[in-house]
């Protein structure tokens, strides 16, 4: 060993030492902060499901790909991170004798070939995501940035230490190529043989080259460690156990999609008959209240701002993104921790857990952390603002985009749950539809003996359960499809054909109440669990005897469909619930029903949020469409996955959208942009939205905002058209 592999070979190990010492540190840090989250033995079911989606999910790169050439360039990446972890390896050997390599496979050919492959690669793909990140970066986009709000410093800064350990390790095969001590052949490591062939022959280059990239490895180590919010550097480590642990590991995508969790204290979850608000948990009002899974979740956003780009209310100049709103909660839980750490915290009724003198040494900085409300305006010092938490409709497109599965919408609605049982906490205007919803058992407050008034004129008789037993699906018509007008037209128009399609089916009528979906969405679970628990007793009795394949549902709201079909099973209703575009889909695929007279105009369709994105139904209300109008169905910019929502889901139905821009507005915007004369929606809330962006605009004779039903039921039965324009609608 010559005297300058004696000084690489100290220095390579001090820096080392340190880095390695704060790495472990760190990383404990990290496992007492995510330990401090609420139990939550759902997250260790079928645990090899959880490994496949897992390693599908990083391997396959399955969310990252649907970004194009960011998500391609992004894979290299982290192959490159992973495989090339092995090359950090050998330049531990390097620094000892610069013709050192790793034992056994450090001199295979095949090992050189791929690690050359992927060195090139991980450049090109590492100079791609610098190009993106320069190219959004906030200071020439604004708030259009996915980035805005993102520590844009840990971005460059981890990107230019995987360009620099790059480099240098071409450096370090370059110096073996002049010195001649470089054992793989040209023609598999072409790019070190062109670098070799213009450094000088320096016997000593391969080690001074290595210690520097060891260096550069190292310091990336030590900063992480001690910035262990860092997530734009972390999630390298943390999405695999954060995808591992996601709500329901066989879903593709959008685990966090559907169904919301049910409420839950110490991880059961919570029956309001013996619930005890002083001695369970009532949703989240400190941030330890979050289960150690979100904690977890919070531990590993990337900063990337896909969700950001997505969401309908930060589109829109509301003060919610859920990527900032995820950061807010894991800088405050790391802020917190040291005082939680040492046994602070509140009890259920408020008092403080810790005793004084374990507090004593705590730095203020956490002390005034701990003080901060969760929910709060910024002169509270709240860590959310209400105006954040009261944005978001739920739309779960955050949800949808987020490559290391987040969970962004449950953690919404558990801090919503504490707002809204505990400190009745909401905006007022909501206050009429819950008191509606406990009082009418619907959100309008129309008297329950009306529930049946949209099948009066119908030329055929609407049967009711009870009356017929051999129906094949319960028609779920809603409260919308019961009482607002232009709902009532798609039931009318589904009614028709599904009688034309000579399906037997029967309706609930009086026995049906509001599914509870706002309730949920708003926070209110004990309103939630007291329709649903009256619905599934309804339901259960109206199909008793029958398994659950026979026991069908068709309903036409989206809402009313996920919560039938994902959450009553948490309450023992198991049915078989679809929504009436799939069942129009499969009469006309069918023959049962044959459009005859093609619509025409040009048409466009809305994804309602809980049709689409929650259920992943796409398909079959483009197929209804593709046959019942003329020429091809014309799409918006934001279709399928990437909807934009209509602004009235997570309950904001029922609240006044005061800040920014209408999402509504927004969405017609775009719809009639495509030129269609008919917008075809599949959900009677989607329905109300754009009428009343249309009509907003002063467009409603010339565009027309239609169900995916009425159209068909246009093209099956031109003489019944219903004409006229749909009136507006009345909510609240
Ligand atoms: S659910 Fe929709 S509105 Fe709510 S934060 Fe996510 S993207 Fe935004
Ligand atoms: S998409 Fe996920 S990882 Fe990216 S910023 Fe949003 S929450 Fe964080």
């Amino acid at each position: 060993m010559g005297s300058v592999q004696i000084v690489t070979t100290i220095l390579a190990a001090a820096i080392t030492a340190v880095a390695v010492w704060l790495a472990v540190r760190a990383v404990l840090k990290m496992v007492a902060v995510i330990r401090l989250g609420q139990p939550a033995p759902d997250r260790f079911s079928d645990k090899v499901a959880r490994a496949r989606t897992m390693l599908v999910e990083t391997a396959g790169h399955t969310r990252m790909l649907k970004w194009g050439v960011v998500g391609a360039a992004h894979w290299f990446v982290m192959v490159g991170f992973i495989v090339l972890s092995l090359l950090v390896l050998e330049a531990y050997f390097e620094v000892v004798t610069p013709t050192g390599g790793l034992p056994l496979i450090g001199h295979w050919t095949i090992f050189g070939l791929a690690t050359e492959i992927i060195t090139v690669l991980g450049l090109v793909g590492i100079l791609v995501l610098m190009a993106i990140r320069l190219r959004n970066r906030p200071t020439r986009l604004g708030g259009r940035s996915r980035f805005t709000g993102s520590t844009m410093w840990q971005g460059y800064f981890v990107e230019w230490i995987v360009l620099l350990v790059l480099i240098f390790g071409l450096l370090i095969r370059g110096f073996k190529v002049a010195t001649d001590h470089f054992e793989y052949p040209v023609w598999a490591t072409p790019v070190s043989h062109a670098v070799g062939a213009v450094l000088p022959d320096w016997s000593d280059g391969a080690s001074v080259a290595a210690l520097i990239k060891i260096a550069i490895s190292m310091t990336w180590l030590i900063v992480i460690s001690l910035n262990v919010t860092m997530g734009v550097a972390w999630h390298r480590f943390l999405a695999f156990p954060n995808i591992f642990f996601k709500r329901e590991p066989a879903k593709p995508a959008g685990s966090g999609l559907g169904a919301l969790r049910p409420m839950t204290s110490q991880g059961k979850p919570l029956d309001f008959e013996e619930a005890d608000p002083e001695k369970d948990q009532f949703g989240v009002a400190h941030v330890e209240q979050f289960s150690w899974k979100g904690l977890l979740d919070f531990s590993t956003c990337t900063e990337c701002g896909r969700c950001q780009s997505q969401c309908p209310a930060w589109n829109t100049g509301k003060p919610l993104s859920p990527k900032l709103l995820v950061l807010s909660l894991r800088d405050h839980a790391y802020a917190k921790a040291p005082y939680l750490l040492a046994g602070g915290g509140k009890d259920l009724t408020g008092e403080e857990k810790a005793t004084q003198a374990q507090l004593a040494h705590l730095d203020v900085l956490a002390l005034a952390e701990a003080d901060k409300p969760l929910i709060g305006t910024a002169e509270e010092g709240g860590v959310i603002d209400p105006d954040v938490l009261w944005s978001c409709t739920t739309c779960g497109a955050c949800v949808e985009q987020c490559p290391v599965d987040i969970e962004h919408v449950d953690h919404i609605v558990d801090m919503r749950r504490y707002q809204v049982l505990i400190e009745s906490s909401f905006p007022s205007e909501a206050g009429v539809m819950l008191r509606n919803l406990e009082n009418k058992g619907n959100p309008w407050g129309a008297p329950q003996n009306t529930r049946e008034d949209w099948t009066k004129g119908l030329d055929f008789e609407v049967p009711r359960v009870g009356e017929v037993d051999d129906f094949e699906y319960l028609f779920w018509v809603g409260c919308a499809g019961a009482f607002e007008d232009r709902a009532k037209k798609t039931t009318r128009a589904v009614a028709t054909l599904l009688n034309e399609a000579g399906v037997k089916f029967a309706i609930l009528g009086e026995g049906e109440t509001c599914s509870g979906d706002p309730a949920r969405r708003i926070g209110n679970e004990f309103v939630f669990q007291m329709l649903a628990q009256q619905n599934v007793e309804t339901l259960n009795e109206a199909f008793e005897g029958r398994d659950k394949a026979k026991r069908k549902i068709v309903a036409t709201c989206p809402h009313c469909f996920n919560t039938l079909g994902n959450e009553y099973g948490q309450l023992g209703g198991e049915f078989e619930v679809v929504h009436h575009t799939q069942l129009l889909a499969h009469l006309v695929a069918t023959g049962k029903l044959t459009p005859v007279q093609p619509v025409d105009g040009g048409v466009t369709y809305h994804d309602p949020c809980y049709l689409g994105r929650h259920n992943r139904i796409f398909a079959a209300p483009r197929e209804v469409l593709g046959d019942a109008i003329a020429g091809d169905l014309t799409e918006m910019p934001r279709n399928s996955e990437r909807s934009f929502c209509c602004g009235a889901g997570g309950a904001r139905m029922w609240m006044e959208e005061k800040i920014g821009k209408r999402i509504n507005v927004d969405r017609v915007e775009e719809a009639m942009a495509t030129g269609a004369k008919t917008v075809a929606v599949g959900c009677p809330f989607c329905s109300t939205m754009l009428n009343d962006g249309v009509n907003g605009k002063g467009a409603g004779e010339q565009v027309e905002v239609i169900d995916v039903a009425s159209v068909l039921l246009r093209s099956v039965k031109p003489e019944q058209q219903q004409g006229g324009k749909e009136t507006a609608p009345v909510a609240g």
